[in-house]
């Protein structure tokens, strides 16, 4: 109560929405201050489906926090988005994944892009610096970014995609199915693979199910794109989706994703397999 006639309506909700939303972008800006600290970037291996070799990872970032243990990105990218700490914390995770890809010689490192990142200007130029810093081959790169990102874009995207490409910087529509899916953007975007969201691969062994990943499967094929499904947790996903033709495979079946001093020990377990 203001005063005779003005009201202001506060809930105890409101009060702890601000302010936790507040205090999460200063630990968040305080993480930042100290990245190497409080960030890890973990590594989830990708596998090809003709001979089971390892020939990818993709980063995923961890939060140390100094409370709370480990924290996964669904709980603090939202945030990060949200105050505008995305591009420090994108670069950040590039960076760390170009170096550590220095230890893997012909792997391929899989970077997941915020739509925030995208719209930057100096994009391209970043990884194209980063690349040629560390001496890491732009092919050995591939950014993953989902369709609701590349909506969300304007032509300076389709632009700043096209200018990745001729690097030799490969794209990955992620998630796919899951956002405003539009086939089209197979064909409007120049992209190089197609990641079929988890939740299509849950659901292959219902006849519905299976019907969608094969059409998603041949339609990807038949544009001349590579596919890789996302957690694959079952045996019968994985041989269900050997037998419709998908190219790769990531999930909990074959590995979860594994702090880099890991990866060399996988890689070279699935190269003498
Ligand atoms: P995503 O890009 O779809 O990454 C795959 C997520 O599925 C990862 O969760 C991974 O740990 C999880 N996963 C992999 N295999 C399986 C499986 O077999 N079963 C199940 N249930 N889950 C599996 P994570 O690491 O928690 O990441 C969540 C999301 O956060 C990512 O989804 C991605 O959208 C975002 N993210 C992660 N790292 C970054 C980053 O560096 N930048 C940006 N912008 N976003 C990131
Ligand atoms: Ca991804
Ligand atoms: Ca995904
Ligand atoms: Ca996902």
């Amino acid at each position: 109560n203001e005063g005779r006639s003005r009201f202001l309506f506060f809930t105890p909700s409101m009060d702890v929405d601000v302010r936790s939303r507040e205090e999460s972008y200063r630990e968040l800006r305080l993480a930042l201050a100290d990245c190497d600290q409080q960030l890890r970037v973990h590594y989830q291996p990708i596998y090809a489906m003709d001979d089971g070799r390892m020939v990818g990872v993709e980063a995923l970032l961890r939060w140390q926090h100094p409370e709370q243990g480990l924290v996964g990105p669904a709980d603090f990218i939202r945030s990060a988005e949200e105050s505008g700490l995305i591009e420090v914390v994108g670069e950040w995770v590039l960076r760390r994944a170009i170096r550590d890809a220095r230890a893997w010689p012909g792997l391929r490192v899989a970077v997941n892009v915020s739509p925030i990142q995208l719209r930057s200007r100096k994009f391209v130029e970043t990884v194209s610096q980063v690349l040629a810093e560390n001496g890491v081959s732009p092919e050995r790169l591939e950014l993953e970014m989902t369709e609701t990102a590349l909506m969300a874009a304007s032509g300076d995207v389709a632009r700043s995609l096209s200018e990745l490409r001729r690097l030799g910087v490969a794209c990955a529509l992620d998630d796919f199915g899951t956002g405003y899916s539009s086939l089209s953007h197979i064909r409007d975007f120049a992209v190089d693979r197609i990641k079929i969201d988890r939740s299509f691969v849950n659901a292959v062994a219902t006849v519905p199910g299976a019907a969608l990943v094969e059409a998603i499967v041949s339609l990807a094929r038949a544009n001349g794109l590579r596919l890789t499904a996302e957690g694959v947790e079952e045996q019968e996903q994985y041989a269900f989706l050997k037998r419709v033709g998908c190219h790769e495979v990531q999930g909990y079946l074959l590995s979860r994703p594994v702090p880099a001093g890991e990866v060399s020990s996988l890689l070279q377990g699935s190269r003498r397999a």
